[in-house]
C-alpha cells in the first residue's frame, strides 16, 4: 500500500501547537511518556498472550531499549510490546481518544501561560515527543500480524502512514529527530538520569544503548516492593504513570492484605479533579492485576463510583490468570476486593478527617472530591455512617470554613431539633436568600448545600444521630420554638400586629389565587417582606427547579 497523508484531529493540532511553541520547562518528561506507553504496550501483550500464547513467539522477555545516535541526531526507543497496525496508528497517534479530552480542550484558553499549566495537569502523552523532536517516525508491527507500518510527522497538521518492512518483528520503534537546541537528550548520562528520576518504577527492564543487557531501572513492579524501600518520589512517579496524572498524590495508600483473600493495593487520591470526574459513565481508574499481570483498567465493580477519583493498582493473588474481563463482573473475589478497598480508603479518609491538625489538608480533598463522595450516601447504605463522618459543609455561621455534622450538632440551639439546610446553585445566592434570614437572626446555623447531588442524599439519608435534615424552604420549620441569640436590632424593628397581617395575607391570597397554595405569616423573615416556601409534604423548591431543568 502506498503512503497516505492524513490530518490530525483538530484537538491534536491545537495541542501540538501549544506543545511546540510553549516554553514548557520540563521537556525531559517526553521520555517518561514514551517509556510509560512502551510499558503499557508490554502489559497489554502479556495479557493478550494469556489466551493466545503464540503471540509471544520465542521473544518472551519484555524490554524497552533506548539508543542515542549523536551523528544522526536521533533518539530511538524500542519496545517488544503489543505494537500497532495501520488503524491503531491512525486512531492512537492522530486523535486524542482518552476520556475527558474534550473537556480538557474546552478548557484551553489560548493564553499560553495558562494552557501550559493545564497541559502540566493533563499531560500530552505521545505528543510530548514534539517538544524535543522536529520529526518523529514510528515503526510498528502488531503482535500476531504480518504487516509492518511506518507513521511519520513533523507535528504540523498532518502525518503519513505507509507499509514498511523496516518495522520491528513485533512492537514499536520510535525514532525522534532531535532539535538542535535539545541535543542534551543524546547524552547518555542525561538520559540515565531522566530514566532514573521518572521511570525507575517501570516493571519492564529499560536498557540504555544498542548492546547493553543491564537495566537502568529496578524493573520490578513497585507495589511488590516493601514500603520502606520506596521513596516518595518513586510513589509520585508511579502515580503519574499509572494514573495518567500530573499532579501530586494527596494521599498514598499501600497495603498488603492476607486473610480471606490475598492482594496488594497501591492507591492514590489525587490533589486535583481529573477532567472526566463528572463524565456520565462514572468509571473508576484503578487497574486490576493478577499476580503481576495487568488484566484491565475497566474492572466494573472493583471500585464503587463514589470513589472513582482513586487511581492506582490492585494486584490479586486469588483470581485466576485467565479470568476474562466479562467473567470478572460477578466474581466473588472481586466483590471481596471491593469491600477491602472501600474499608481501607474510608478508614484512611476518616483518619485524616478526624485529625484537627489536618483540617486544612482535608478541606482541599473535600473541595475536590466531596461532591463525588456524597453519592455514596444513597448508593452504599452499608457505609453510610462512615461517609456521614466524612461530610463537610459551609454554613451561614462558618465564615467560609468547613464544618462537620458533629460540629453542627454540638452548636445546635436550645429547642432546635433539626439540622437545617438550604439547597441552591451558588453559595453566595443561597446565603442571601430570604428563607435563611430568620435563622440567621437567631444564630441558628443553616447548611449551604450547593452541589447538585445534595438534593438526592438529603432526601435519602433523612436524619443522623436522631436529628432530621430539614430544608428552610419548607413551611414546617418552626423557629419560634428555638431559643436563639436574639440580635438586638430585631427588637427595634416595627412589629406588625396580627390583625394588620391577616388583612394583608387575605389580600395576597385573593390576588395570587391558584398560583400559590397558601399565604402565611412567617418568623423566618427579618429584612425581606416575603419569601417562597414549599409545604412540608411537598417537594423542595430547589429540587423542583432542578427537575424542571431536566425536563421532568
Ligand atoms: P495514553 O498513554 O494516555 O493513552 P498517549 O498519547 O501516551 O496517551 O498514547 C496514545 C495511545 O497510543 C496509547 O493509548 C496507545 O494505544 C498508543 N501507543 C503509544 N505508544 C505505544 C507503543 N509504544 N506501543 C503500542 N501502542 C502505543
Ligand atoms: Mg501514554
Amino acid at each position: 500500500m502506498s503512503e497516505e497523508r492524513l490530518s490530525f484531529q483538530a484537538e491534536v493540532s491545537r495541542l501540538l501547537d501549544i506543545v511546540a511553541h510553549s516554553l514548557y520547562s520540563e521537556k525531559e518528561v517526553f521520555l517518561r511518556e514514551l517509556i510509560s506507553n512502551a510499558s503499557d504496550a508490554c502489559d497489554r501483550l502479556r495479557y493478550a498472550a494469556l489466551t493466545d500464547g503464540s503471540l509471544l513467539g520465542d521473544d518472551r522477555d519484555f524490554k524497552i531499549r533506548i539508543v542515542a545516535d549523536k551523528d544522526a541526531k536521533t533518539l530511538t526507543l524500542i519496545d517488544n510490546g503489543i505494537g500497532m497496525n495501520r488503524q491503531d496508528l491512525v486512531d492512537n497517534l492522530g486523535t486524542i481518544a482518552r476520556s475527558g479530552t474534550s473537556a480538557f480542550v474546552k478548557n484551553l484558553s489560548g493564553d499560553s501561560k495558562k494552557d501550559v499549566s493545564l497541559i502540566g495537569q493533563f499531560g500530552v502523552g505521545f505528543y510530548s515527543a514534539f517538544m524535543v523532536a522536529e520529526k518523529v517516525e514510528v515503526f510498528s508491527r502488531k503482535a500476531g500480524e504480518a504487516t509492518g507500518w511506518r507513521w511519520v510527522s513533523d507535528g504540523q497538521g498532518s502525518f503519513t502512514v505507509a507499509e514498511d518492512e523496516a518495522a520491528p518483528a513485533r512492537g514499536t520503534r520510535i525514532v525522534m529527530h532531535i532539535r538542535e537546541a535539545e541535543t542534551e537528550f543524546l547524552e547518555e548520562h542525561r538520559l540515565r538520569h531522566v530514566i532514573k528520576t521518572y521511570s525507575d518504577h517501570i516493571a519492564v527492564p529499560i536498557l540504555l544503548g544498542a548492546e547493553t543487557t543491564d537495566s537502568v531501572n529496578a524493573a520490578n513492579a513497585l507495589w511488590t516492593r516493601s514500603k520502606s524501600e520506596i521513596t516518595e518520589e518513586q510513589y509520585k512517579e508511579f502515580y503519574h504513570h499509572v494514573g495518567h496524572a500530573f499532579d501530586e498524590p494527596w494521599l498514598t495508600l499501600h497495603w498488603r492484605a492476607e486473610g480471606v483473600i490475598e492482594y496488594t493495593g497501591l492507591l492514590f487520591v489525587p490533589q486535583q479533579r481529573p477532567f472526566d470526574l463528572f463524565d456520565p459513565r462514572r468509571a473508576h481508574h484503578v487497574k486490576l492485576y493478577v499476580r503481576r499481570v495487568f488484566i484491565t483498567d475497566e474492572a466494573e465493580g472493583l471500585v464503587p463510583p463514589y470513589l472513582r477519583f482513586l487511581k492506582g493498582v490492585v494486584d490479586s493473588e486469588d483470581l485466576p490468570l485467565n479470568v476474562s474481563r466479562e467473567m470478572l463482573q460477578n466474581n466473588p473475589v472481586l466483590t471481596k476486593l471491593k469491600a477491602g478497598i472501600v474499608k481501607r480508603v474510608l478508614g484512611d479518609l476518616n483518619k485524616k478527617a478526624a485529625d484537627p491538625e489536618q483540617a486544612a489538608d482535608y478541606a482541599r480533598f473535600w473541595d475536590a472530591f466531596g461532591a463525588v463522595l456524597k453519592e455514596g450516601l444513597y448508593e452504599d447504605y452499608a457505609h453510610r455512617d462512615d461517609l456521614l463522618k466524612l461530610l463537610r459543609f459551609r454554613t451561614t455561621e462558618s465564615k467560609g470554613e468547613l464544618v462537620s455534622l458533629a460540629t453542627y450538632i454540638s452548636r445546635m440551639k436550645e429547642g432546635q431539633d433539626a439540622i437545617y439546610y438550604i439547597t441552591g446553585d451558588e453559595k453566595s445566592a443561597v446565603e442571601k436568600s430570604p428563607q435563611v434570614e430568620g435563622f440567621r437572626a437567631k444564630g441558628v446555623e443553616v447548611l449551604l448545600l450547593t452541589d447538585p447531588v445534595d438534593e438526592f442524599w438529603v432526601g435519602s439519608v433523612r436524619e443522623t444521630d436522631g436529628k432530621p435534615f430539614k430544608s428552610v424552604t419548607r413551611g414546617g420549620a418552626d423557629l419560634s420554638k428555638i431559643k436563639g441569640e436574639e440580635k438586638p436590632e430585631d427588637e427595634k424593628k416595627d412589629k406588625a400586629s396580627d390583625g394588620d397581617l391577616s388583612a394583608l395575607t387575605a389580600l395576597l391570597k385573593l390576588t395570587l389565587g391558584e398560583e400559590v397554595k397558601d399565604v402565611r405569616r412567617s418568623e423566618r423573615l427579618t429584612d425581606s417582606a416575603v419569601c417562597l416556601v414549599a409545604d412540608d409534604g411537598d417537594m423542595d423548591i430547589h429540587l423542583q427547579r432542578l427537575l424542571k431543568q431536566h425536563g421532568q
